[in-house]
């Protein structure tokens, strides 16, 4: 009996380990298997047009948590094994795409926008799956695909060889976070000025917590690519410039949505060396930034909120953390479906709670709790977030979420800072 039970034990115990970890050595090599395709549709579908696939020198990424383990972002990729079947490899991430179907345009024009996903090179055949979260919050499949590692369409050039340095970081590549910073609007006269601007603008993000605390265990590259002219378009005011990655204000006709669209290029750049994120550095002293889950963030080099702006946006990109704000115009509409639990970890719609920020409320904290100074420091459920002032809640009465006037992540963005942090470096 006594032998019989710690059998059971160990069998339990051995596949709670299976479900929980991925080998990596047993299916990858340590190199990035890249997948570009076309994400196009309107407001009521989407379709994946599939362009090629690469082989790239740089992995990035961890070698340990291969599985995503936090289910956000808009869309998912996964990659899963022929042979056995298993997952292997999955990731959230959003687009500018899903952005532009929450836009006026979408309900009467179809578009495409340029979509690339990175993983580890598979060493066996494997099924890679693009599912999208619906109107109901229920991820749905969405194209298919399989891998062949042997196949020889599998592109293996260097895109684009571009000068980079390291700016700091003494880390283990797959033990670190990599951010791969693009020069955008910088000729090659201002190269000098980009590599201080790099600089500056990393150590603006590395001087909040959480990512104070891991500050030592960030990788900063500058990459730079070199553009023809000066800064980026500004079509409001019929400014238009020739540059590396055709960055434009006035995204979706918001003036401040700083963007690029040329997710190839950045992507042939970021290849230089190993990335877990893109960081698009755009030379100009005009206000305006984005930050989009695991697809890149952005953020302008000279204006006097750049500071505030770059660690908001890194939250959004790297994070996948939701604005709280709710007052100040955006250009898309119903954004939230308020009948579903947002994937966001620092709001809420109250339909799942329990899953967000619950717990960390105090006993006895009044809910909903007053926009008042008295409540000034506490996390509790303050009406309004998601860009709607009704319906959706956020955890603290100001953030780095919600405005510029906030030095600091609340505890509950922080909280989540953290983890994603822990999980990128492999804890
Ligand atoms: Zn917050």
């Amino acid at each position: 009996m006594k032998s019989f039970i710690s059998t059971l034990t160990l069998l339990v115990i051995a596949t709670q380990l299976s479900f929980a970890s991925v080998d990596f050595e047993t299916y990858f090599e340590n190199k990035t298997l890249r997948i570009d395709y076309l994400l196009g549709g309107n407001a009521k579908e989407q379709t994946v047009f599939l362009q090629n696939l690469k082989k790239e020198a740089h992995w990035g990424g961890t070698t340990k948590n291969l599985v995503d383990t936090f289910d956000y972002g808009n869309f998912r990729f996964k990659l899963i094994d022929k042979a056995s079947g298993n997952l292997i490899y999955s990731r959230g991430f959003g687009s500018l795409f899903q952005e532009w179907q929450s836009t006026p345009e979408a309900k009467t024009l179809s578009r495409s926008y340029y979509q690339v996903n990175v993983m580890p090179f598979p060493k066996q055949k494997a099924q890679f799956v693009i599912d999208y979260r619906n109107r109901d919050g229920v991820f749905v499949q969405l194209f298919e695909y399989e891998i062949d590692p042997s196949n020889y369409f599998i592109l293996e050039e260097t895109a684009m060889k571009v000068k980079y340095s390291k700016i700091m970081g003494k880390g283990e590549v797959n033990k670190s976070i990599d951010v791969a910073f693009i020069a955008e609007g910088y000729t090659q006269e201002e190269m000098g000025k980009f590599r201080a601007d790099v600089e500056r603008v990393a150590g603006y993000v590395l001087n909040v917590e959480p990512f104070k605390t891991y500050a030592n265990r960030f990788n900063i590259y500058a990459l730079e690519s070199v553009s023809e002219e000066s800064g980026p378009d500004i079509p409001g005011k019929a400014i238009y410039k020739n540059t590396v990655l055709n960055s434009t204000f006035y995204t979706f006709d918001s003036e401040r949505y700083l963007t690029t669209s040329d997710i190839k290029t950045m992507h042939d750049i970021a290849a230089n060396v190993p990335y877990d994120h893109i960081f698009v550095l755009i030379n100009t002293e005009k206000y305006g930034g984005a930050g989009i889950y695991n697809y890149y963030t952005s953020c302008s080099s000279d204006h006097k909120l750049s500071r505030e702006v770059a660690s908001h946006e890194f939250g959004h990109g790297f994070v996948g953390l939701a604005d709280e704000y709710y007052t100040s115009g955006v250009s898309v509409e119903d954004f939230y479906n308020l009948k579903v639990e947002p994937w966001e970890p620092n709001i809420t719609t109250l339909v799942n709670f329990e899953s967000k920020w619950k717990s960390m409320i105090e006993e006895g904290l009044v809910t909903p709790t007053p926009r008042t100074e008295e409540y000034n420091d506490k996390v509790g459920l303050f009406e309004g977030g998601g860009y709607m002032s009704k319906g959706i809640y956020s955890p603290v009465r100001d953030c780095k979420m919600k405005s510029n006037n906030k030095d600091e992540f609340c505890p509950v963005c922080q909280k989540a800072c953290e983890r994603m942090l822990k999980f990128i470096i492999g804890e």
